[in-house]
């Protein structure tokens, strides 16, 4: 099982997620599951990947070759693959994960959890997403998703592709649940 997890390239200033971002990586390890990500050593990016690798995992990081020195690739985890842009990177990285999580981050974040919901939603690939709402992060962007439901512009089965979890356990355990009952 291989979970590609987006996150921030800063790590922000709430120290519960810099914390959930150390419980994830540990336990993504314990589970024996590979964390695919975007392969920088910066901000929660930096602090999940070391995490799993510090606890004995693998982990696959994705980069653009223009962002290798801007974003710090990390050179220290299990594999680094370099691809061209970021289109390559976020299909790369959709194609080797079987489940999709976004921790708290900003645009690039939203950016990539947004796009794999509408893979989804058009149906190019089926595998789970859920968002890891640690301290409440991401309550005003589940609200604006149910506000867009309730004006009709999002249908309630397309709503439903978007998991939410509160913890780091409920979320592995939805990545594991879908994962063995797709
Ligand atoms: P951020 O949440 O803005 O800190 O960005 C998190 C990660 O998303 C960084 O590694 C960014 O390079 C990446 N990112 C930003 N925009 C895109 C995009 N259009 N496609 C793929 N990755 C992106």
């Amino acid at each position: 099982m291989k979970i590609c997890v987006y996150c921030g390239s800063s790590p922000g200033n709430n120290p519960k997620i810099l914390y959930a971002a150390e419980e994830f990586g540990k336990k993504i390890a314990e589970r024996g599951i590979e964390l695919v990500y975007g392969g920088s050593s910066l901000g929660v990016m930096g602090i999940l990947a070391n995490a799993v690798m510090e606890n004995g995992g693998r982990v696959t990081g994705v980069i653009p070759g223009n962002l290798f020195s801007k974003e710090v690739a990390h050179t220290g985890i299990t594999e680094l693959i370099t691809v061209e842009d970021m289109h390559e990177r976020k299909s790369k990285m959709a194609g080797l994960a079987t489940a999709f999580v976004a921790m708290p981050g900003g645009f690039g974040t939203m950016e990539e959890l947004f796009e794999i919901i509408t893979w989804n939603q058009i149906g190019i690939i089926q595998k789970p997403v859920t968002l890891l709402n640690i301290d409440g992060f991401y309550d005003p962007l589940l609200s604006m998703i149910h506000q867009a439901e309730h004006a009709g512009f999002i249908r309630k089965k397309n709503t439903d592709i978007l998991q939410e979890a509160t913890s780091v356990d409920i979320c592995l355990d939805i990545c594991s649940k879908d994962f063995r009952n797709p």
